[in-house]
């Protein structure tokens, strides 16, 4: 029987990555999508391609009753949920001075609760099987803070106190629970940035490059597997070496 990984935010950039990555190692996916579109007829496709099982299910991590709806969905479907990857996010940048209510909120929604919503229906069923890997897609902007970025930081940081806390109350049932943060990784997240601005940061990445969804999508299935088994708690920043 193959393990069972669900990924939420997966049609595209890192989450698409990571589910394709787990694909290629064997794994039966389930992966979360707001919208039907072509992104995710393609995602789709890849993940078949490795002959391992694919279930989209469709809803919005910051809507706990659609959480709650699509958990069971790939419970009913696989009977487990081996590992989950809390790796949606948004970003609405802007100074604070400039920053509405509503922007901040609706980033602390999808990034903070989001994580909240899906690790809470997920949880019980880790639980019982006595056996789960929990990755949360943090950033080095929640270690490190971001001038335009209070929203996101504060939502990214708040998934590594998040982290490292359900780290403690899980581990007991052998469960580990860890967070990712990645660097400046190629991505749409990052596209809206202009050539020459990614150029000066890569500039002072010491690694001299951005990250690739590769990158990040390598370490995430570390943290799922046997070789990483007396790890949690930690943030992995996959950055280049940005946060030293
Ligand atoms: P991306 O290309 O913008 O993809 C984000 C994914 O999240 C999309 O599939 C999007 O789906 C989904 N999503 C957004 N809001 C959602 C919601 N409410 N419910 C369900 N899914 C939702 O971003 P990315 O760069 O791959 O980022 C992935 C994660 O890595 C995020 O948590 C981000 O904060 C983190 N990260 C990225 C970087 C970077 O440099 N790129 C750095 C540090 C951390 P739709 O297609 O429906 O919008």
């Amino acid at each position: 029987m193959n393990k069972v990984v669900f990924i939420t935010g997966a049609t595209r950039g890192i989450g698409r990555q990571i589910a394709i990555t787990f694909a290629r190692n064997g794994y039966d996916v389930a992966i979360n999508y707001r919208k039907e579109n072509e992104d995710l007829l393609s995602t789709i496709k890849e993940i078949e391609k490795n002959n391992v099982k694919c279930f989209p299910v469709q809803g919005d991590v910051s809507n706990f009753d659609d959480c709650e709806r699509f958990t069971k969905q790939i419970v009913e479907k696989f009977g487990k949920i081996d590992v989950l990857v809390n790796n949606a996010g948004i970003t609405k940048d802007t100074l604070l001075m400039r920053m509405k209510e509503e922007d901040f909120r609706n980033v602390i929604d999808v990034n903070l609760i989001g994580t909240f919503n899906v690790t809470k229906n997920v949880i019980g069923y880790m639980m019982k099987a006595r056996f789960g890997k929990i990755i949360n897609i943090s950033s080095v902007v929640g270690v490190s803070g971001n001038a335009g970025q209070t929203n996101y930081a504060a939502s990214k940081a708040g998934i590594i106190g998040f982290t490292k806390s359900l780290a403690k109350e899980v581990a007991s049932r052998n469960i580990n629970v860890n967070a990712v943060a990645p660097g400046f990784i190629e991505t749409a997240m990052t596209d809206v940035l202009k050539d020459n601005i990614k150029e000066e940061i890569s500039k002072t990445i010491p690694l001299k490059r951005m990250g690739t969804t590769e990158d990040v999508a390598n370490v995430v299935k570390f943290l799922a597997s046997d070789e990483s088994a007396y790890i949690t708690g930690q943030v992995i920043n996959v950055d280049g070496g940005m946060l030293m």
